[in-house]
């Protein structure tokens, strides 16, 4: 029987596992990071620090723990451009995740006093989507940390789907080299032992797969983007935005994002206004994929589009926030940071229409392959590439 390795529990790894398994193909999957409930994810930060501050977390489930529960379908004509269509797959993964808006019941008074501003500004801010159960979920604004509800989904229902149809997981375990021998892929290496398989399929992220297809001898790691984006806020006194549902609205520019958002850099920035105080937007742009993963640095920087960009969506923001009712004169903003590494196996590039390496059965399911910063949240869109992925491996491949 064909055996395949999934390295990487997150967004790519943990439905591929799951649509693998449940068409019968004997699957393993190899998490460097802990399981772990998902309340403690926040433990698992792995923040590194360069010119843009990029976040990820690595455990059981990946950064999927600590998402906002954002469900917005992204890429689709970029990907088109490749010959991918990922209509159906997109459409599938937002029933099983269960995409939704929140109820009003959901919505607080700070996200709402900003959707009514923007409104009266001609600017059409709608509800977020959420893969978020209303039944489940209140408001704490801790969406981020991990959800000591369980009222977020994330890549875990997945796994335990892919547990259930027999796949093994086997956590706490790196893996530190693709094996190949004589050009054949024969498995992967973790530090204890080998793992022999036919087809090995890297969910790692877009830091750490393309630094696995670099030790492989394949050209991997330009092109980083991350989706890079700065939190704007003032005060606005005990409006108690921070214990609400954040992210909860959106606003579509082009090349950019709007959204309401709480950050505590904020707090710490604003003289005697406490966390409770504050009022804030997130600005999220569509950055120039211009970075730099190698064996062992990460080069991210803000381009002049970038700046030029940012400064676009602050100055909205700012407006926004402003007739929401935030004293103009309190407002600051965050540095820039970036929760959406991806575009360093990109499709085109590194991996073809199949999401197949040069070295034959050895493929790449994470963000990675995404070819250009979607500028909006993309887990819809690596779950249903990766979705898409296993259909073709079960069906074409094994
Ligand atoms: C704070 C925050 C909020 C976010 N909110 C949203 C949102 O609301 N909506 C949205 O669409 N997106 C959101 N994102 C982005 C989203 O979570 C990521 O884009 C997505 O999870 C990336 O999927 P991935 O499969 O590429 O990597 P990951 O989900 O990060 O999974 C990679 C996995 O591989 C493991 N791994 C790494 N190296 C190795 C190795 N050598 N061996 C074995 N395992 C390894 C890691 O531990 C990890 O579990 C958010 C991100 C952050 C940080």
């Amino acid at each position: 029987m064909t055996k395949v390795l999934v390295v990487g529990s997150g967004a790519g790894g943990g439905i591929l596992a799951s649509e693998l398994s449940r068409n019968g193909v004997e699957v393993t999957i190899i998490e460097k990071g802990p399981s772990t409930p998902p309340g403690d994810a926040h433990r698992h930060y792995d923040i590194i620090n360069t010119g843009v501050e990029i976040s990820r977390t690595d455990c059981v489930g990946g950064t999927t723990m600590v998402t906002a529960g954002n469900a917005v379908r992204t890429c689709q004509e970029e990907l088109l451009k490749h010959g991918i269509n990922i209509d159906a797959e997109l459409d599938e993964v937002e029933e099983e995740v269960g995409v939704t808006t929140l109820p009003d019941s959901l919505f607080g008074e700070g996200t709402l006093k900003i959707m009514d501003s923007a409104r009266e500004m001609g600017l059409a801010m709608e509800k977020m989507p959420k893969f978020i159960d209303p039944r489940l979920c209140r408001p704490c604004g801790k969406c981020v940390l991990g959800c000591s509800r369980d009222a977020k989904w994330t890549s875990q229902e997945y796994l335990k789907s892919a547990i259930n149809s027999g796949a093994v997981l086997i956590d706490n375990t790196p893996v530190v080299d693709i094996l190949i021998k004589d050009e054949k892929l024969k498995g992967v290496r973790t530090p204890d032992k080998d793992y022999l398989a036919d087809v090995v399929v890297l969910s790692a992220g877009a830091i750490s797969t393309p630094r696995l297809l670099q030790r492989a001898g394949l050209e991997a790691g330009a092109k980083l983007f991350v989706d890079t984006f700065v939190t704007i806020g003032g005060k606005l006194e005990a409006i108690g935005f921070n214990e609400e549902v954040q992210m909860n609205a959106l606003l579509k520019r082009k090349n950019l994002i709007l959204s309401p958002h709480f950050s505590s850099i904020l707090a710490d920035k604003i003289p005697g206004a406490l966390p409770g105080d504050i009022l804030g937007m997130m600005v999220k742009i569509r950055d120039s994929n211009q970075g730099q993963v190698t064996t062992n640095s990460v080069v991210k920087y803000n381009t002049a589009l970038d700046v030029e960009l940012l400064c676009e969506g602050a100055a909205l923001a700012g407006s926004i926030l402003t007739s929401a009712g935030v004293d103009p004169q309190s407002l600051v903003s965050t540095p820039a940071r970036g929760a959406h590494p991806g575009g360093t196996a990109a499709i085109g590039d590194v991996v073809d229409s199949n999401l197949e390496t040069k070295i034959e059965g050895l493929f790449v399911a994470d963000a990675s392959v995404i070819p250009r910063a979607p500028g909006a949240p993309p887990v819809l869109t690596i779950l249903a590439l990766a979705k898409r992925l296993g259909k073709y491996l079960s069906k074409e491949r094994i």
